[in-house]
């Protein structure tokens, strides 16, 4: 019951133009299909075996997302069922996505995360890395993968402010990066920012994808 209200609550206050992926790492299924139930799809993990494991016992329908860092010998493992890979940080690991995608005959979407937190120890790319991924010769030619969007999170921080310009950075290069290298390409258009914590304030500086965990399902462990 709990977790129907919580995502009932949550739906009723998100605008029609975003998504929300519940976050439903270390939950168990039970938790989940409570939330599938209701009529949330889409589910993000974070750990590559825990959303195998979850997409081997639950409802074929649910769209799976990974949020969380990817290595590239772990990309075989979903590359015949993952809807959205969110934190994309280099070339090396989009090309290892493009040799599974071919293997499984598919197209993968991917985002690209970018560094915007002040924080040393998060990944993702620089604003100048991604230009010269976007840019490169090698990019062009993986054509099992389509980057649909970029994805970034904030510095763990109670500085509101800090945390809305790291968002309005990430909404800007996206507005870039749309002229400079997707112009003809409608599908560059997902902003994964906000949690929990900042949806609010992601959701205000022009997120369209919200990745929410403990709102819905309770504090993690
Ligand atoms: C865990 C996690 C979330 C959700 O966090 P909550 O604070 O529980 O909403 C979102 N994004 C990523 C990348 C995560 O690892």
């Amino acid at each position: 019951m709990e977790i129907s209200n919580n995502l009932n609550k949550l739906l009723k206050e998100l605008p029609s133009n975003v998504k929300l992926i519940a976050v439903s790492k270390t939950k168990p299924n039970q938790d989940i299909l409570e939330a599938y139930h209701a009529g949330q799809k889409v589910f993000g993990e974070n750990k590559v075996q825990e959303l195998v494991s979850k997409y081997e016992q639950l409802p074929k329908d649910i769209e799976w997302h990974l949020i969380g860092h990817l290595q590239r010998n772990k990309v075989k493992y979903i590359a015949g069922f993952i809807e959205l890979i969110h934190a994309v940080d280099s070339l090396k690991l989009l090309k290892a996505i493009n040799k599974e995608a071919v293997k499984n005959n598919r197209l993968i979407n991917c985002l690209l995360q970018i560094h915007i937190a002040s924080e040393e120890t998060k990944f993702g790319l620089s604003i100048e890395e991604v230009a010269g991924l976007l840019k490169s010769e090698e990019f062009t030619q993986l054509n099992n993968i389509r980057i649909t969007g970029l994805m970034g999170m904030a510095t763990f921080t109670e500085d509101v402010s800090l945390i809305r310009n790291e968002f309005k950075t990430l909404v800007k290069l996206h507005k870039d990066l749309k002229n400079d290298y997707f112009i003809d390409n409608p599908e560059f258009k997902e902003i994964s920012l906000g949690m929990s914590n900042d949806y609010n304030i992601a959701i205000e500086e022009g997120s369209n994808m919200v990745r929410i965990g403990s709102l819905i399902f309770g504090e993690r462990n």
